[in-house]
């Protein structure tokens, strides 16, 4: 199993490691700052390099298990030293906006009692998809003001890693379907914005919500009883 860096610490942008396998969907390394696609974030792209080589990574994906590296070139041999670097402007972009969807879920809970449903991402945009009845004109505007005054409070961000008996009796896990979670996966990996959402999470996000910066609400649709849907978008989606 590859070790993923990018589960204890988002920032690291760079590492050392080894090929393990070259596999037809790409190549895999005893240790990453890859984030492989999943749970509506979109996987790494980057570079490898080594001693008379380089390419691209133009996608990380999880293939049987394992965090595999799509790469456009030729691949390095398994054995081969390389050094691993993620795009950090696209995935500081995505960690912005995925702290900013988890923020936007803790408020449509916490103030209109609604659970989210499903969500999506690109770097700078993303959709949430969430059970509420009936909304007003001017459900857009209320949320995207409520999002950005929670976001200026500057909440610090928690990465932390809860048994698994430990996070099935925790309410604000129970309500986002921590019970989906396959029944290997302990402990189980949780993202707390203090004070604000907390859920079992494999992305990666940025320390405090102040990093995010401000969201504007672009499109809130109805998509049927009890179906909505909101898109929202980084104001700066290069800033930081
Ligand atoms: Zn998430």
């Amino acid at each position: 199993m590859t070790e993923e860096l990018s589960a204890i610490d988002a920032y690291v942008t760079t590492c050392d490691a080894v090929v393990v396998d070259v596999r037809d969907a790409g190549v895999v390394l005893d240790r990453t700052v890859f984030y492989a696609r999943g749970g509506g974030q979109p996987g790494d792209t980057g570079t490898l390099r080594w001693r008379d080589g380089e390419v691209r990574v133009t996608d990380t994906v999880k293939d049987a298990g394992e965090i595999v590296h799509a790469v456009d070139g030729p691949r390095p041999a398994v054995g081969t030293a390389v050094t691993c670097e993620i795009d950090w402007d696209r995935r500081h972009t995505l960690m912005r906006t995925h702290t900013a969807l988890h923020a936007l879920s803790g408020i449509v809970f916490r103030n209109y009692g609604a659970k989210v449903t499903g969500g999506n991402m690109e770097p700078g945009a993303a959709r949430m998809d969430f059970e509420l009845e009936t909304i007003g004109a001017e459900f857009g505007k209320e949320v995207e003001d409520k999002l950005n005054a929670e976001l200026a409070k500057d909440h610090p961000v928690h990465v932390g890693f809860l048994p698994r008996a430990e996070a099935f009796a925790d309410p604000d896990l129970i309500r986002t379907k921590v019970n989906l979670i396959p029944e290997s996966v302990d402990p189980i990996r949780v993202i707390d914005i203090e004070g604000l959402d907390k859920q079992a999470d494999g992305g990666t996000h940025v320390r405090s919500t102040a990093e995010v910066g401000r969201v504007r609400v672009a499109k809130t649709e109805n998509k049927g009883k009890g179906f909505k849907r909101m898109r929202i978008e980084l104001a700066d989606p290069s800033a930081g």
